[in-house]
């Protein structure tokens, strides 16, 4: 099997176990590509904070130090790394290492649809804002200014797709979430092109709860 075979068990153990609502595979920004990634939320019933997940697999082959480097990387763009790879157990010294690096562990079953277990949790690393931004939108979600959550906020190749871009009353009146453009923050960006790439979103949730639509007034 291939590593990009094992992904899918990845993929459902990052749902089913680490409580992620969403996953992608062969994800990510300029700076590289991660195996597996997942959107949790983590603020309970009065906070809208969120996690990135982020997962290195690989199919016990490679040697560790190059491999958990990969995994230890991921923590530009995400909230908690994990390295996976088909064994049954780790040594001493690679649980050293994965504590010192601040990654997780998984253990992979070598079978056609593999069992995935936690060896090691992961802890919580602290992200480069921009870049786990970038993430996120490659999932289609975004966060909301407002609540602080993730949000659905396109579709593949439907960047827009449920977000209204004229106004919070149009938003509510379909249903949707809202994206704007910040002039004066864009001017302070390296952006050199007419074009304003400055932006913020506020999700469908709170547009219906604080701009009711259009027929309500
Ligand atoms: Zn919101």
């Amino acid at each position: 099997m291939k590593e990009r075979d094992y992904y899918p068990a990845v993929q459902r153990f990052t749902k089913s176990k680490l409580g992620c609502f969403t996953t992608a595979v062969d994800t990510g920004t300029k700076l590289g590509r991660v195996d597996v990634v997942g959107l949790k939320d983590v603020g309970g019933r009065l906070d809208g904070e969120g996690e990135v997940v982020a997962i290195e697999v690989k199919r016990g082959r490679s040697p560790f130090l190059a491999s958990i480097g990969q995994a230890a990387a991921y923590s530009v763009l995400a909230d908690r790394c994990y390295f996976a790879d088909i064994r049954d157990s780790w040594t001493d010294e690679e649980f050293e290492v994965a504590q010192e690096l601040r990654v997780g562990l998984l253990s992979l079953g070598g079978a056609s649809r593999p069992r995935v277990r936690i060896a090691l949790d992961a802890p919580r690393s602290t992200s480069v804002t921009s870049l786990r931004a970038e993430l996120v939108e490659r999932l289609h979600y975004s966060v909301c200014t407002i609540c602080r959550a993730f949000f659905r906020r396109g579709e593949p190749g439907r960047f827009r797709q449920h977000v209204a871009t004229s106004s919070p009353k149009a938003a509510a009146a379909s249903n949707k979430g809202f994206m704007y453009w910040l002039e004066e923050q864009d001017s302070r960006s390296s952006n050199d092109s007419a074009l304003l790439y400055t932006r913020r979103y506020v999700c469908p949730g709170c547009i219906s709860a604080l701009w009711p639509a259009a027929s309500d007034d």
